[in-house]
C-alpha cells in the first residue's frame, strides 16, 4: 500500500475472486447463426464446426438486449439528426437574411469614380 494511502480502520484485504473465465481457445465461436429445431425445441449453432446446443432463453435474452441497445442507439441518432437538421434550417434562414442585408447595403453604397486612379 502507498505511504500516502492508509487502510480504512477495520477494512480487510480484498478477498480472492471466486470466479474465473477460462481463456478463449483459438477458433472460438460466437454462435452468430443458429438453427431452430421445432421438433426438439432446441437452438443450435449453425456453424458446422461448432454445432453447440444453446439455451433458448439465454439466446432470446441476448438478442433482446442487442435489439434494445440498437433501438436506443437509433432513437438517439435520430434525435441528434433532427436537432442538427433544425440547426441547419435556422442557419440557412440566417444566411438568407444576411445575404439580403449585404445586397441592400451594397445598393446604398455611393459609386466612387476614380477616373483610372487607384485609391
Ligand atoms: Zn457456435
Amino acid at each position: 500500500m502507498n505511504d500516502n494511502v492508509q487502510r480504512f480502520p477495520g477494512a480487510t484485504a480484498l478477498p480472492d475472486n471466486p470466479m474465473e473465465l477460462a481463456p478463449r481457445r483459438p477458433g472460438w465461436c460466437d454462435h452468430n447463426a443458429v438453427t431452430l429445431d421445432e421438433h426438439t425445441r432446441t437452438v443450435t449453432c449453425a456453424d458446422p464446426k461448432c454445432g453447440a446446443v444453446l439455451d433458448p432463453f439465454n439466446f432470446l435474452a441476448s438478442n433482446a438486449h442487442t435489439i434494445q441497445r440498437a433501438w436506443s442507439a437509433y432513437r438517439q441518432a435520430m434525435t441528434q439528426a433532427n436537432e442538427i437538421a433544425e440547426r441547419v434550417s435556422i442557419l440557412k434562414k440566417e444566411e438568407q437574411r444576411l445575404r439580403a442585408m449585404v445586397k441592400r447595403l451594397q445598393e446604398k453604397v455611393p459609386v466612387v469614380h476614380t477616373r483610372g486612379r487607384a485609391l
